[in-house]
């Protein structure tokens, strides 16, 4: 503990503290001075001593303006915590004046045949003594410098009497001073416990802070990088259920669509409709034009089947080769062949050139639906089935044409 604190002296910031804390004091403590001389003198000036306590009391006061200026100026300085050996020094000089002042007025006043002088002198002194054990408690070579030049020159003086009783006066004073001075160290190591646990507190606290604010921004960080991997795996979800060719869905996501809403289907008890579309002749396109022509033909038939399938819900995806599936929710069979209608239309008025086609001058599909209520008993492969026969007989038809079936 005591290392502790010795420690702590030696530390700038506590050194700092303590200065603060006896400059906030001070305001109180030389005013309370100031008016304990006030009410000496004016108990002196009762028994008579008017003007050697007036040239005193009007030189205190200078001394405690002085010492006030000293405080005021501490306070408005912005330097303040930089200059501590400064600003202990001056405080110090002013504690030791005001000591030496009141040592000053027991040389003036005593020995004196007036007894009440003489207690008077001596309850003020002491008492002020006694009091500085708190308001000095901070730093005791403060605590020293107002009270040696103030209780020893009192004491001395009683001491040398010729009066035994005055003596003894002298020396009960000398030996209350010791105790004052035995108490004014607990006080002062209680103090700077106190202010170097405070300053503790503060390091931890600002510790604890930086600790938040570090943790803030690990989280943030981390909140970033959640954000972007999760956006990651979304594009890559996304790739991985694309056609690498179109664009549009593919067979995979097909199959997970297809089993998702075949659940919901079911569950709500609603029509679910599938088209089958394929493209007519397509070997003969591509013998006829080249593989890359063939491509073309496949996106631009792709972004058709996309574009009719923007209401929410609807899916396309490329099922295969140049074939080509659409699922349609709550879409009863009418409504589904209007759709497939829609979009034959649009391929077909694509015009683009197929010289080999039998059925058209140009590139056109076929469409099988099938159309079905879903139920627990049945699965999602019966409609796909029906819609394969469904397109197979319109290939058999003539091709460019719509077949849809009505499963029961
Ligand atoms: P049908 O009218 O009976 O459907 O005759 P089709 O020639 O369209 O059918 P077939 O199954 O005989 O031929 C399909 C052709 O589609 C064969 C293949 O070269 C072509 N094909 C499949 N996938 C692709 C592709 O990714 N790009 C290109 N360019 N051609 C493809
Ligand atoms: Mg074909
Ligand atoms: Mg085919």
């Amino acid at each position: 503990m005591v290392n502790n604190i010795i420690d702590a002296i030696t530390n700038g910031y506590l050194k700092g503290r303590q200065i603060e804390v006896l400059y906030e004091q001070s305001m109180v403590s030389i005013t309370a001075v100031f008016i304990a001389s006030i009410l000496y003198a004016s108990c002196l000036w009762q028994l008579g001593s008017v003007e050697l306590v007036s040239t005193w009391l009007i030189v205190f006061l200078f001394v405690t303006l002085l010492r006030l200026s000293g405080t005021f100026i501490y306070f408005k300085s912005k330097k303040k915590n930089e200059k501590n050996d400064k600003w202990l020094i001056v405080f110090l000089i002013g504690a030791f004046i005001s000591g030496l002042m009141w040592g000053l007025l027991a040389y003036l006043m005593l020995p004196s045949d007036d007894l009440l002088i003489t207690m008077f002198t001596i309850l003020f002194i002491c008492g002020l003594a006694a009091g500085a054990v708190a308001t000095y408690s901070v730093c005791k070579s403060v605590y020293l410098a107002f009270t040696l030049p103030s209780v020893l020159p009192l004491a001395v003086i009683l001491i040398v009497n010729k009066d035994q009783t005055i003596i003894t006066l002298g020396y009960l004073i000398l030996i209350c001073f010791c105790f004052l001075l035995l108490s004014f160290n607990k006080f002062n190591k209680a103090l700077n416990t106190s202010l170097l646990y405070q300053q503790e507190k503060e390091i931890l606290l600002e510790e604890l802070k930086s600790d938040v604010n570090n943790r803030k921004k690990i989280e943030a960080q981390l909140k970033i990088e959640k954000e972007q991997a999760e956006k990651h795996s979304e594009m890559m979800l996304e790739l991985s259920s694309r056609d690498g060719l179109t664009g549009i869905y593919n067979r995979r996501r097909f199959d997970e669509f297809m089993h998702n809403e075949w659940g919901r289907s079911t569950r709500n008890k609603s029509a679910l409709s599938l088209i089958m579309c394929d493209i007519d002749h397509f070997k003969l396109y591509n013998d006829n034009y080249g593989h890359q022509k063939g491509d073309d033909c496949l996106i631009l038939v792709a972004h058709i089947l996309e574009d009719y399938t923007r209401r929410g819900g609807d899916f396309a995806a490329r099922y295969g080769g140049e074939e080509f599936v659409i699922v349609l929710p709550d879409t009863n069979s009418s409504d589904a062949y209007k759709i497939a209608e829609q979009i034959r239309i649009s391929i077909e008025a694509l015009k683009i050139k197929n010289k080999a086609s039998d059925n058209s001058d140009f590139v056109t599909c076929s469409f099988g639906i099938a159309t079905i209520t879903p139920s627990q008993t049945i699965n999602s492969s019966t409609l796909l089935k029906h819609a394969d026969e469904a397109l197979y007989l319109a290939k058999e038809k003539g091709r460019n044409n719509i077949i849809s079936m009505q499963i029961e």
